[in-house]
C-alpha cells in the first residue's frame, strides 16, 4: 500500500502521570504514516483525490490539544482513532508520539509509542423469528451503521428460511451483512450481544427461537478460536441462510479455514442436498 508520511510534527500538550506535565506541558513529536491508494491522485493531480496533509498534521494538533491523557498510548489511540474515522480513503496508519522531555531524571534521547490502526473486513450474519422480524433486522443493521467504529456497510436481501437444529419453532428472516471496522473481533462480539440485548434476546433453547441474532462469520483472514468466539464460524459451511446472502455480497471472499470460497462452499452445500 502506498504512503503517505508525516515526520516529527511538534505539538505542544499536557499530557502525562506527573502533575508537573499536567501544569507545565512539553513538546511531543508526532509522525504519520498514512496507508492510501495515492494511485488517482497520481493521475489527476487534484487534491481532491488525495489526503491533505496539512490538513491532517491541524486535526492531531486539535486531537493533542483539546483533552489530557496520562498516557502516550491513550493520545495515540485517540489520534489514530480520528483519522481513520476522518478520510473515507485512509485504510490505515502507523503512529509515532515521541516525548523527547520525558522527566526520569536519566539521559534519553527520546521515548515514544508507536501503534498500527487499520480498518477490517468483518462479515456478519443476522437472524429473527420472533415478533417483527424485519424490524429486528432494520434495527440491527441501522445500529452497526450508526457506530462510528464501523463504515462503508452492506446488507444482502433479507431471506425467508426454514429452522435449522431445533425445527418446531418459527421460520426466520436471514441476510448478511459486510463492512469495514476498527473495533477487535472481541469487541465486535461485545457488541453484537449488546444489540441482540436491546432486541429483548434471550437463550433458553440453543439454537431456539430469538428476536436476534448477529453471529460473526469472517474477521479479515483471522482464524480464532477461543472459547466464547470462534471464527471463521464453525456452521458456516451447512448454513444454505447464511452461504446465500453472503454469496451476493463477497462471492470470492475465501474461508481462511478451509481454503473454499463462499460460492464454492454454497455450491458444494448444494450437492449435498
Ligand atoms: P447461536 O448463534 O449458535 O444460535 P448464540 O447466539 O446463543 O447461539 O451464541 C452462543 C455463543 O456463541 C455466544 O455467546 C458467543 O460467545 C459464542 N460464539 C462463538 N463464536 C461466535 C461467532 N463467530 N459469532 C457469534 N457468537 C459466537
Ligand atoms: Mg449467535
Amino acid at each position: 500500500m502506498d504512503e503517505i508520511k508525516i515526520s516529527n510534527l511538534e505539538v505542544f500538550g499536557h499530557h502525562g502521570v506527573y502533575a508537573e506535565e499536567n501544569t507545565l506541558g512539553q513538546k511531543f513529536l508526532v509522525t504519520a504514516r498514512l496507508f492510501t491508494d495515492t494511485k488517482k491522485a497520481g493521475k489527476t493531480d487534484a487534491l481532491e483525490d488525495s489526503i491533505d496533509y496539512g490538513d491532517v498534521c491541524r486535526i492531531i494538533k486539535q486531537v493533542m490539544e483539546e483533552q489530557n491523557y496520562k498516557l502516550l498510548e491513550t493520545v495515540a489511540e485517540k489520534v489514530a482513532q480520528c483519522l481513520l474515522c476522518t478520510y473515507p480513503s485512509l485504510e490505515g496508519l502507523q503512529l509515532e508520539i515521541k516525548k523527547p522531555w520525558a522527566p526520569i531524571m536519566l539521559p534519553i534521547d527520546t521515548v515514544s509509542v508507536v501503534i498500527e490502526r487499520s480498518w477490517h473486513t468483518l462479515c456478519l450474519s443476522i437472524g429473527s423469528n420472533l415478533g417483527n422480524r424485519k424490524e429486528h433486522l432494520d434495527y440491527g443493521v441501522e445500529r452497526l451503521r450508526q457506530n462510528p467504529m464501523i463504515r462503508r456497510l452492506r446488507v444482502s436481501t433479507y431471506l425467508e428460511t426454514e429452522p435449522y437444529g431445533y425445527t418446531e419453532q418459527p421460520r426466520f428472516l436471514n441476510a448478511c451483512i459486510v463492512c469495514q471496522t476498527l473495533l477487535s473481533p472481541m469487541e465486535v462480539l461485545e457488541l453484537a450481544h449488546a444489540i441482540e440485548g436491546e432486541r429483548n434476546r434471550t437463550r433458553e433453547v440453543h439454537w431456539g427461537p430469538r428476536t436476534l441474532d448477529l453471529d460473526i462469520l469472517f474477521y479479515d483472514d483471522a482464524v480464532i478460536e477461543e472459547e466464547t468466539l470462534t471464527i471463521p464460524h464453525p456452521e458456516m459451511e451447512l448454513r444454505q441462510f447464511v452461504l446465500e446472502p453472503l454469496a451476493e455480497l463477497v462471492p470470492g471472499y475465501r474461508n481462511p479455514a478451509n481454503g473454499k470460497t463462499v460460492r464454492q462452499m454454497l455450491t458444494e452445500l448444494g450437492k449435498k442436498g
